[in-house]
């Protein structure tokens, strides 16, 4: 069985934009996997301690069999394919996947919580999302519409408006 995931991309090394270019391209070859969509890509004002880089941000939608947690390895894979070291919690990082949702799914596991913990008030991670899945509802209940009414729409800006999507 197959469902739609919803995943957040983040870069703030290591020239951003390529990191994402070339996530997007390890994204295209996950196994029992297809590339649904991408959002356009973001510059973002960094969280988490400071002096960092600016962040690139996007969201991909993928169709997958993979389990959750198949697809938690799969995206630390490619994260550590990228060079990506653990530091300090939330700081600078060439490459970051998150798993926002699968399907209609609430998982709350020692590695996974999905839908992701801090994307309901994540203004990089909603204004994405909702170019790709404007009507998307959360398992929650809350429809992503609503949650955007009350994010902060400063420190960040989009640079393409190019959508590429697969078919
Ligand atoms: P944040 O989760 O606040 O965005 P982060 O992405 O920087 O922070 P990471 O260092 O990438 O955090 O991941 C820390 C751990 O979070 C991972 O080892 C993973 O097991 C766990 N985790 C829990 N839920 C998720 C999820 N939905 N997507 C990805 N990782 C998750
Ligand atoms: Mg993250
Ligand atoms: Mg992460």
């Amino acid at each position: 069985m197959s469902v739609t995931a919803y995943i957040a991309l983040g870069s703030n090394l290591d020239e951003p934009e390529q990191q994402l270019y070339s996530a997007v391209a390890a994204l295209k070859n996950l196994p029992e996997s297809r590339l649904l969509a991408i959002s356009p890509f973001y510059r973002t004002d960094p969280v988490g301690p400071a002096g960092q880089p600016d962040y690139i941000n996007a969201v991909a939608a993928i169709e997958t069999s993979l389990t959750p947690i198949a697809l938690l390895d799969a995206l630390q894979a490619i994260e550590k394919g990228h060079g990506r070291v653990r530091t300090v919690r939330w700081g600078a990082r060439v490459l970051d996947l998150d798993i926002l949702l699968y399907g209609h799914e609430i998982i709350e596991s020692e590695r996974l919580t999905v839908p992701h913990r801090d994307m309901s008030w994540r203004n990089f991670v909603l204004i994405p999302l909702a170019d790709i899945a404007p009507d998307i509802t959360l398992p929650t209940g809350q429809s992503l519409k609503k949650l955007l009414q009350n994010i902060d729409r400063k420190g960040i800006e989009r640079l393409s408006d190019s959508l590429v999507t697969e078919a």
